[in-house]
């Protein structure tokens, strides 16, 4: 098979480039570079079923053929999607147009990377994908949860009358190797910030929750999510909740490094719990996570040691 990979550089998307070469498909991988990173793919250039190309999905797109598309372009760390909030939404209307209608024209499935943070900061908990959210639209959080929610919008109203064939993944923190130094989420200042021996950055109480997916086990559930027939939202996320006190404690007993915590202030709208249930996604995919957060923090670490030493 043949797929599109928009936003194929970055942190998700490059190791799901990895792993459907792996499976012996080829890859046309996509990226403007603005928050992905070519050193992520620049490995994957020697490989002939292998193709990258630099592009800004708000313009359109006309690959030769293709057989699907994985859409995971989109900033994805409130740092990052904050930086440029109109760009942000740009992702999840006008970038939107461009992929469904290639989806419409080549007639293959598209597989949009949702979010958690379509449930905003959640009333139900464990979050299911019939619960519709808590989300502010005028808040900071709002070019990206508003984007995510309108683009899930437009998969249905392409699907209800183009006959597009959908797949929408809300994905919940994820994290691993690709993992960018200066991504500015919580597991990768965490690991820099013991790695460099300098203070983590709790913010707010520490005490609000979030249920960390290794990387390894959200590209299995993507691909399963893609080779179905499910067109209705699907959560992909582990289940097992931690604080940001939890997380903190077991990096620093990971690395056996320790140089304390700095309190800082809770950014506007922080979710306080988030935990995903994951009950569709076992029953009609089989799918569950496998990795551990103590296992895969040990890879991320490292990881990130091999980053800091360049
Ligand atoms: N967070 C933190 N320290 C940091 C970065 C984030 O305590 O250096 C907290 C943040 O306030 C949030 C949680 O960690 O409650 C997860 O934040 P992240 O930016 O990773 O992603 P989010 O789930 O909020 O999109």
């Amino acid at each position: 098979m043949k797929y599109l990979v928009t936003g194929g550089a970055g942190f998700i998307g490059s190791n799901l480039c990895r792993r459907l070469l792996l499976e012996g498909n080829s890859v046309v991988c996509l990226d403007d570079l603005s928050t992905g990173k070519f050193s992520n793919i620049s490995e994957l250039q020697t490989d002939s079923s292998f193709e990258f190309v630099n592009h800004d999905l708000t313009k359109p797109f006309f690959p030769d053929s293709i057989d699907g598309i994985f859409n995971l372009a989109c900033p994805a760390s409130p740092v990052h999607y904050q930086y440029n909030p109109i760009r942000t939404l740009k992702m999840g209307t006008l970038a939107m147009y461009n992929v469904l209608g290639m989806a419409a024209k080549f007639n293959v499935p598209i597989l949009q990377a949702s979010t958690s943070e379509v449930y905003g900061d959640p009333e139900q908990h464990p979050q299911s994908e019939s619960y519709w959210g808590n989300v502010n639209p005028i808040g900071p959080r709002a070019c990206y949860d508003e984007g995510k929610r309108v683009a899930e919008s437009l998969c249905i109203a392409y699907k209800e009358h183009s006959g597009v064939s959908i797949r929408i993944a809300r994905i919940f923190n994820t994290y691993g190797p690709f993992m960018d130094v200066n991504d500015g989420r919580v597991v990768s200042n965490f690991c820099v910030q013991a790695l460099s021996k300098k203070p983590l950055t709790i913010y707010g109480s520490g005490e609000q929750t979030r249920s960390f997916c290794y990387i390894d086990d959200l590209v299995t559930g993507l691909i399963l999510l893609m080779n179905s027939k499910l067109e209705v939202p699907v959560n992909l996320g582990n289940p097992d909740e931690f604080t940001m006190i939890e997380l903190a404690n077991k990096i620093i007993e990971i690395s056996g490094i320790s140089s304390g915590y700095v309190l800082n202030e809770l950014p506007v709208d922080d979710p306080q719990r988030r935990c995903p249930n994951i009950d569709l996604a076992r029953s009609k995919l089989g799918w569950s996570p496998s990795v551990p957060l103590s296992e895969g923090l040990i890879h991320t670490l490292g990881w990130f040691k091999e980053r800091l030493n360049e």
